[in-house]
């Protein structure tokens, strides 16, 4: 299990005053305010881990002991022999203020997370893809109440991949299964191709599908090389 932070990257006001249509001059300011306040506190987290499947039947997959009853992740994951559970959050820093008296702020406010959201989840898909060889990959989120789908309660089944999420990353889950920060996304990345080169990195024991042998110094390169956009 890997926590990422320090992300390299800030949100772009040019592409935000765009998005959001602003262009009196007063609001304009008010924005850019609002903005380098974010700038400043910002602190987008994500986590990850190696996750191996270890069992399927006609609707489930097991990983790493964990049960996920969905049609359509069994279906999925159908290829995949290591996938990569995730979740990634704009942050508590940010989450933590309100404009909860000024509905257009608390757009303008919810826009930026956004932002910061995608800086997290960009940056750790792109990491993961480096620092385990991945070529073509997709993603699963829970969600969806249709019968056969990954229902949103498997969130729960997510989470406890990662034991305390909170402490680790500051993301809470509800009795309803919804995230708190609200601008955070949880799902499973998986390769959609077999690549064999992937075996060269992956410790994965006693694997029926292993087609190489872990390359230590392989490993330790593209962990320097994954790693050049985040701060330590
Ligand atoms: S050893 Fe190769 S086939 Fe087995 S889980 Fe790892 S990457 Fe997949």
């Amino acid at each position: 299990m890997q926590v990422l932070s320090g992300f390299v990257e800030r949100a772009d006001i040019s592409e935000l005053l765009n998005r959001l249509k602003i262009c009196d001059e007063y609001d304009k300011l008010e924005f850019e305010k609002m903005f380098e306040l974010a700038s400043e506190i910002a602190r987008p987290k994500a986590i990850y881990l190696e996750g191996y499947i270890e069992d399927r039947g006609e609707d489930f997959v097991v990983i790493n002991g964990v049960k996920f009853t969905s049609r359509i992740l069994k279906k999925n994951l159908e290829k995949a022999d290591r996938i990569f559970p995730y979740i990634a959050t704009c942050g508590t820093e940010l989450d933590s203020i309100k404009f909860s008296d000024d509905f257009i702020k608390q757009y303008w406010w919810d826009s930026i997370k956004t932002c910061y959201l995608n800086i997290a989840r960009e940056n750790l898909m792109e990491y993961i893809k480096k620092r385990f060889m991945l070529k073509k990959t997709s993603t699963m989120v829970p969600g969806g109440s249709e019968p056969g789908l990954w229902p949103i309660e498997q969130q729960k089944e997510l989470f406890s991949l990662f034991g305390d999420v909170e402490r680790l990353i500051g993301v809470k889950l509800t009795e309803s299964c919804l995230m708190i920060p609200n601008k955070s996304v949880s799902g499973i990345l998986f390769p959609v191709e077999k690549d064999f080169n992937g075996c060269k990195v992956c410790r994965r024991k006693n694997c029926s599908g292993r087609s190489a042998e872990f390359d230590e110094v392989l490993w330790r390169s593209l962990e320097i090389e994954a790693s050049l956009r985040i701060k330590k």
